[in-house]
């Protein structure tokens, strides 16, 4: 690939998507190539008198397009929290120490599944033999998207355990 960028770039791309392909023979790069995976984190997000959320709070390799989902989803649990404390319903160090919980549980098998995607290394033979069997398997494969699309949970499809995935909540 690195040997040439460029010149593997489309023919990927010519391979799987040949329209796609055509349109961007005719446009110009704007910008030059950037490679590479995004190191992941999560950070504990609340503080006196301070929260994050987002990508400040928490963040893994954009190749699993759940940035921006992630992102408003931890937006409202905090908001809810940050609420329940200031309306008095709640003490807000307890309420946002469950802001941090859920997010963390809630994020965790995509992140796990990211980590592994990003490592960029081979599959193992059973995640290879996954991927095959989705070429004959509509349904699977349906539900194969809906995990990106955030409609499928993880967990649901990937025949990997979680606690052999690589990654971990270690914060920093
Ligand atoms: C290459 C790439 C592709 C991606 N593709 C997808 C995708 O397909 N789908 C998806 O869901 N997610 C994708 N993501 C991830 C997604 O972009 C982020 O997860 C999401 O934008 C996080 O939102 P955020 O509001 O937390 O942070 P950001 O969108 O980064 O917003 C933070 C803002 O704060 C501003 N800022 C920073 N410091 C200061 C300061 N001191 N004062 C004032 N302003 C400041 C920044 O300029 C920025 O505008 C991708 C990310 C990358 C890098």
């Amino acid at each position: 690939m690195r040997a040439d960028i460029e010149g593997n770039y489309h023919q990927v791309i010519g391979e799987v998507a040949p329209e796609l392909a055509q349109r961007l023979r005719g446009g110009r790069r704007e910008s030059k190539w950037i490679g590479g995976s995004i190191r992941g984190y999560f950070r504990t997000p609340y503080g006196p008198g301070w929260a994050l959320v987002g990508d400040a709070g928490y963040q893994k390799d954009p190749r699993t397009a759940q940035g921006i989902t992630d992102a408003f989803t931890h937006a409202e649990l905090l908001a809810e929290a940050i609420d329940a404390g200031l309306s008095g319903r709640r003490d807000i160090t307890e309420a946002l120490a469950d802001y941090e919980q859920i997010r963390n549980i809630a994020a965790k098998p995509m992140y796990q599944l990211t980590c592994q995607l990003g490592s960029l290394s081979a599959p193992t033979p059973e995640m290879e033999q996954f991927y095959g069997s989705l070429a004959a398997d509509p349904v699977r494969a349906r539900q194969f998207l809906g995990v990106f699309a955030g409609s499928v949970a993880v967990s649901e499809l990937f025949p990997v355990p979680a606690s052999v995935l690589p990654g971990d909540l270690s914060r920093r």
